[in-house]
């Protein structure tokens, strides 16, 4: 171990495109940056057109390089929500990667103070783990995500050489996954890995496979949300290093601190401020959850008749349609006295208000933990990705929500009905779940306990510091 109290340590951080793997890697930056001096972080973003980075987001981290990575000149291939899009696209930023770090090492880190100590990917770029062996670096991954899909995530490969036939073929087949006290449905896994021969399939494999190379992967959940996988993630033989550091939220709401929606987030913050305490049902479907019209016709006849106050936040398929012409007619003005309809909303100032009693969300890690923090319950209701098997988790492994659409589809396509909707918010608001409110609740304690001094997610960070040192 080579350790002076002079040297200082550089990690690059290459998150995947989108700002909800940028926000929580960069705030995890920042974690470690205030817990040790001697680190300094780099961030090389991929500036993609779905998920767009303001500057006002990166300027309000003024001890943190980020270096935007040259677009490819090749054009994108269409993204979508397809992950074989999405790692082609990461594919194609690879050379520009290469480049700004051996431009970093030449111009800006100083050989005989700083050492590039790692290079930290996530779970769609690591196929940059070529250049941290080129560069004879470690590289960890900061997963986004939690304990129990990264195990699904690293545990690809095995399934791929195990099972021969194609998942689709008998969606009730049951999985187990060793992270999972119960079998899982293929059902509930991401339908990526339903076909064999499907591009998105193999990607998932290969990035699988890659994540297993990697010497350390640092996940965003903390040990008491899920104990059962995280020991189970540590007994494997050949895996990565597990170091639980969550939760990490962006909780000073910097990506929402863009300018155009002040006022907006200031008109829903007032009108939350007017509602008694646990009343509200609030909507939110993450940074990519779109709904056709005739959805949308569903959610709000089932909100008006559940009778229940609520906060919605709807953003149409096709992004040019007025949030007016979407709702059935009338509806606004019907329940303009106990309801919100909006486009993006502060999402952690409102779960953090106290008029908000329970959160309809599509099971995004972030949504997931963000809610927890603030000890609201979840009514589940998965769209696309890993999304049913988060919901699988929270509902039947964790008993921490309440299933409104399950784990469970048909279809992308199948419709959830007003009665529906409105059975779930009814159940959740009138009392029928109080279980597992009190576990949410206690679960919010035990999420602030986890980041404090002598916490669980404190002592991960402490055990990753003295690994990223020692490693050098
Ligand atoms: N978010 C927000 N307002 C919105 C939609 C999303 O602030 O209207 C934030 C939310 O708080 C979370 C992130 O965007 O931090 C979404 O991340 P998540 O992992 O939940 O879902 P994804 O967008 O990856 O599907």
């Amino acid at each position: 171990m080579r350790e002076s109290t002079t040297k200082k340590y550089e990690l690059v951080f290459i998150p995947g495109p989108g700002i909800s793997h940028l926000v929580p890697t960069v705030e995890f930056a920042k974690t470690l940056l205030d817990s040790d001096h001697r680190f300094s972080v780099t961030v090389l973003t991929m500036n993609v057109p779905f998920g767009p980075i303001q500057p006002s987001y990166t300027d309000s981290f003024p001890q943190i390089r980020f270096i935007e990575l040259i677009r490819p000149d090749s054009p994108p291939p269409e993204m979508k929500h397809s992950l074989s899009g999405l790692c082609e696209l990461i594919d194609h930023y690879k050379p520009h990667s290469r480049q700004a770090i051996t431009q970093l090492i030449a111009t800006e880190l100083d050989p005989n103070s700083v050492s590039l100590a790692a290079l930290v990917l996530d779970m769609f770029t690591t196929t940059m783990v070529d250049i941290a062996d080129e560069l004879g670096v470690p590289s960890y991954a900061y997963y986004t995500s939690g304990a129990a899909t990264l195990d699904l995530f690293l545990y690809i490969p095995v399934l791929d050489s195990t099972i021969e036939t194609d998942l689709k073929d008998d969606l009730t087949r049951e999985l187990e996954i060793p992270s999972f006290k119960n079998s899982v449905p293929s059902i509930a896994v991401p339908s990526a890995l339903w076909t064999k021969s499907c591009d998105d399939y193999i990607w998932y494999v290969y990035c699988g496979r890659r994540m297993g190379e990697v010497k350390g992967v640092i996940i965003n959940s903390f040990y008491d949300l899920e104990t059962y996988a995280i020991d189970s993630l540590g007994t494997v033989s050949g895996y990565p290093k597990i170091y639980s550091v969550g939760p990490v939220l962006d909780l000073a709401g910097r990506a929402n601190s863009d300018k155009s929606q002040t006022q907006q987030n200031e008109n829903i913050m007032k009108w939350l401020d007017k509602q008694p305490a646990r009343s509200v049902v609030f909507l939110c479907f993450g940074s990519r959850g779109t709904f056709d019209v005739d959805q949308v016709k569903e959610i709000a006849n089932g909100l008006e008749r559940s009778g229940h106050r609520f906060l919605w936040s709807v953003r149409p398929k096709d992004g040019s349609t007025r949030l007016d012409e979407l709702v059935p007619e009338g509806f606004v003005e019907r329940t303009a006295e106990r309801g919100m309809v909006c486009g993006w909303v502060p999402q952690v100032g409102v779960l953090g208000h106290g008029s908000v009693g329970c959160f309809v969300s599509h099971c995004g890690w972030n949504s997931i933990l963000e809610s927890f923090w603030f000890g609201v319950p979840i009514l589940t209701w998965p769209l696309y990705a890993e999304q049913h098997l988060n919901a699988f988790l929270l509902v039947k492994e964790l008993g921490l929500s309440v299933e409104l659409k399950g784990y469970y589809r048909v279809s992308e396509d199948d419709l959830v009905t007003a009665e529906e909707v409105e059975r779930g918010v009814r159940k959740v608001m009138e009392g029928e779940c109080e279980e597992v409110r009190k576990r949410v609740e206690e679960m919010k304690e035990k999420s602030r306990r986890a980041l404090k001094e002598g916490g669980s997610s404190a002592g991960s960070v402490k055990r990753l510091i003295e690994d990223l040192i020692e490693g050098m």
